[in-house]
């Protein structure tokens, strides 16, 4: 036997932009987000984000680094003057506190985000009001998928 018998189960998805709408898992208002990969082993999930007409990714702070690269559209942070624009690679350092916002002018954004750790969720004073883990985000995909008929199990082929 070449590979070890503890080897995780490797994840090809075809068509990460999908063509069935269901696979996009509600976030916000005018947020989603797509799961690629969903690691409980090591606290990490790999999507994409899609945000449509100025939409708003509250303010949300990270104790661990997130590598993200553009696809489509653009964005940026309400703290930055920089623009995220599509074919651009970010890094968010851990600690910084941010707020994603997509222009008016922008009618979609995708983003695909590499997160650790957790999205914290913060008020105007650092206060934390929410998080979400990659069990949280688990959560989610489920919930949604069994509402929209794709099914509870649908999200555990994303699940390392
Ligand atoms: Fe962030």
């Amino acid at each position: 036997m070449l590979n070890p018998m503890e080897m995780a189960k490797d994840i090809v998805v075809n068509g990460v932009i999908p063509d069935d709408e269901r696979v996009w898992v509600p976030q916000a208002e005018n947020v989603w987000f797509r799961p690629l990969c969903l690691s409980t082993r090591q606290g990490y999930w790999v999507n994409l984000l899609r945000v449509r007409k100025s939409g708003i990714l509250s303010r949300h702070r990270h104790p661990a680094p997130v590598h993200g690269y553009v696809i489509e559209g653009k964005w940026h942070y309400l703290e930055h003057d920089w623009m995220a624009t599509a074919g651009s690679y970010v890094f968010e350092p851990p600690g910084e506190t941010h707020t994603l916002t997509v222009p008016a002018d922008v009618p979609q954004m995708i983003t695909l985000f590499h997160i650790t750790g957790a999205m914290i969720y913060v008020d105007e004073a650092g206060k934390v009001t929410a998080y979400e883990d990659v069990f949280a985000k688990i959560e989610m995909c489920r919930k949604h998928y069994i509402a929209c008929g794709l099914g509870a199990e649908f999200v555990d082929q994303f699940i390392r």
